[in-house]
């Protein structure tokens, strides 16, 4: 992994892990390894930098944010990855989220709908040297058939709703990450598949930016 990394921005990563991440209950030690390897950084344009590593979402163009960094490790360690997986993430943005995830599993698609992030998100996780991470345009609420079925999914918008394409993706004993409910305010949602069926565990409320496409929410009218 080419992280090119300085001093400072290791430090601010290790206190960003300790007070923000683990204080706050995440325990998984591989998690807490992925968040502290990953440049976030390099992941917000050259004006955020500076916040780069603070508790918070931050915007990343096109109306979207990387989502703030406790998100992304209760997400990851929700998924419970061991480290043979077949991931899928919807929902791109700057890469960030698909970065930790290539860090602990063996693969990781992830789809962007915004055409300009998608390859921004390529460019920027090539240049880093993450090679098990795939980047796809497209609508990712009908899933990726072709590289079904995943063994973890995260979606990391806002759905209305559970996409049903992404329920039939999930392998038996995947693990699936949704934040479910309305513009406002979702709960972060966890699906297990086991025996066929879908356990569902509600965990607790965030707020996400909206999932739009077919099984999103209707494009908003300006
Ligand atoms: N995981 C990202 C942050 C995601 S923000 C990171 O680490 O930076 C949510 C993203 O979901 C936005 O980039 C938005 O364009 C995208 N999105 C919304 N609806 C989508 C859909 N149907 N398919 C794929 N991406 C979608």
């Amino acid at each position: 992994m080419n992280e090119s990394d300085d001093p400072d921005r290791k430090s601010q990563r290790h206190a960003m892990v300790a007070e923000q991440i683990a204080r706050r209950g995440v325990r998984s030690a591989r998690v807490l390894a992925a968040l502290e390897r990953v440049p976030r950084h390099r992941f917000v344009s050259e004006d955020l930098l500076a916040h780069a590593y603070e508790d918070r979402a931050l915007k990343i163009g096109g109306g979207q944010t990387i989502s703030q960094p406790y998100m992304v490790a209760v997400m990851t360690e929700c998924l419970e990855i061991g480290g043979c997986e077949r991931v899928l993430e919807i929902g791109t943005g700057s890469g960030y989220q698909a970065a930790v995830l290539a860090l602990l599993a063996r693969e990781v698609f992830t789809i962007e709908r915004n055409e300009s992030l998608a390859c921004s998100a390529r460019e920027r996780l090539s240049s880093l040297g993450y090679n098990n991470i795939r980047v796809i345009w497209g609508d990712g609420t009908i899933g990726d058939s072709e590289h079904a079925p995943f063994d973890a999914l995260l979606v990391a918008a806002a759905a209305p709703a559970i996409p049903p394409p992404l329920l039939g993706q999930l392998a038996e004993g995947g693990r699936l990450v949704i934040p479910v409910g309305d513009a406002e305010q979702q709960t972060l949602t966890r699906i297990r598949k086991t025996g066929g069926r879908a356990i569902e565990e509600r965990l607790f409320a965030c707020q996400f930016v909206p999932l739009r496409g077919r099984y999103g929410r209707p494009e908003a009218t300006v």
